[in-house]
């Protein structure tokens, strides 16, 4: 700290992300990244690019990769707005589309960077407490706030909320913004971009980070109302105008070019999800049912950090965190199927 600082910066606290180890022989299951490589398209299209081209500045617009998301989701290219990670898009949300001076829900546990845009915004945040089983109740979201927040499925728990319930949410709180997180959702929730027409308090984000495997590329966008769209092009372009550069916006489009790719990662993923949730279960843990590419675990018997520490030990790194709820708990990615074999291989020493 120096005396340079503003009180505000001094009040932060920042997010902290997961750990990207420099080491490359470690089994890393501990950020949700996709174990399998983007689809090939992606590779031939950014190598495609990586040339002269590079000389220029990318479409501030981003025209070619709006309209691709709006014909892969049934929506017009001024309904989505594209940013560098969903993480940029959120922030330009709660910057511009939650009202300041009312408190922001959220629900206990889910992602941990809520509270941070509301400290960097000076933003109430008010955690509403999920259900024993994790779950979300739609009742408890209502009554006077600046705008309500929730991933679906969420995160950590990888506990997904059906549609209806998601639409209650929306439908009973029209003055403010709800902004469903979709950074998962293709691993086994629905998406409510279908709902988008009907609500125009709806924002839907979602990101190739997951399950199109890009998130080295930060691709991120948001799909609603076209006014709520417009509000959030004001705030880009108050800050930068080109959030996506020239390699990223013809990857991103190339990724949804290849829609068999898409289907057989997926399945991928949720075929390994299965079989690492039977693995845990027989070795004693608690696996709350995920519909995410992560499950949350914890066994009776351990500390989640020891685990977590015993692991490390074996070269394998989970997730855990300390806060209250799931301070015994273990965030775990799918990983391929080598890494999932090394980590239900490795827990009986340490079980
Ligand atoms: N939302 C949730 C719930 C997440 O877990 C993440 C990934 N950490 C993000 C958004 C942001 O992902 P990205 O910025 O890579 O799109």
């Amino acid at each position: 700290m120096s005396r340079f600082w503003s009180p505000r910066i001094k009040d932060l606290t920042p997010y902290v992300p997961g750990e990207q180890p420099k080491l490359r022989d470690l089994v890393k299951l501990n950020t949700n990244e996709h174990p399998l490589g983007p689809s090939p398209r992606v590779l031939e299209a950014i190598r495609a690019e990586a040339g002269d081209s590079l000389r220029l500045y990318p479409d501030p617009n981003g025209d070619a990769l709006k309209s691709k998301l709006a014909d892969y989701h049934g929506v017009s290219p001024k309904q989505v707005f594209l940013g560098n990670g969903s993480d940029e898009v959120l922030a330009h949300i709660f910057f511009g589309l939650f009202q300041h001076g009312k408190p922001i829900l959220f629900p206990d546990i889910t992602y941990s960077f809520y509270p941070v845009y509301c400290g960097i915004y000076n933003i109430e945040a008010r955690a509403i407490p999920v259900a024993g089983d994790f779950s979300i109740r739609p009742e408890d979201y209502r009554g006077d706030c600046g705008g309500i927040i929730f991933p679906n499925p969420n995160a950590p728990s990888g506990k997904a909320l059906a549609l209806s319930e998601v639409e209650r949410i929306v439908g009973s709180n029209p003055d403010v913004v709800v902004v469903i997180d979709e950074a998962y959702v293709d691993f086994g929730a629905e998406t409510a971009i279908g709902l988008v027409d009907r609500y125009p308090n709806l924002l839907v984000t979602q990101t190739l980070s997951k399950s199109r495997s890009l998130a080295g590329l930060r691709v991120g966008f948001a799909v609603g109302h076209a006014d709520l769209i417009e509000a959030l092009e004001r705030v880009k372009n108050s800050f930068n105008s080109y959030p996506l550069d020239r390699l990223a916006l013809v990857g991103a489009v190339a990724a949804y070019e290849d829609e068999a790719y898409f289907r057989q990662a997926t399945e991928y993923v949720v075929r390994e999800r299965q079989r690492v949730t039977d693995g845990l279960e027989q070795l004693g843990f608690e696996v709350v049912p995920s519909a995410a590419n992560f499950v949350l675990a914890r066994h009776p018997d351990h500390a989640g950090a020891d685990i977590a520490a015993a692991l490390r030990e074996r070269s394998i790194i989970v997730r855990h965190f300390n806060k209250p709820r799931i301070e015994n708990h273990l965030r775990i990615t799918i990983g391929s199927e080598t890494q999932n074999d090394a980590l239900l291989g490795a827990l009986p020493d340490i079980v």
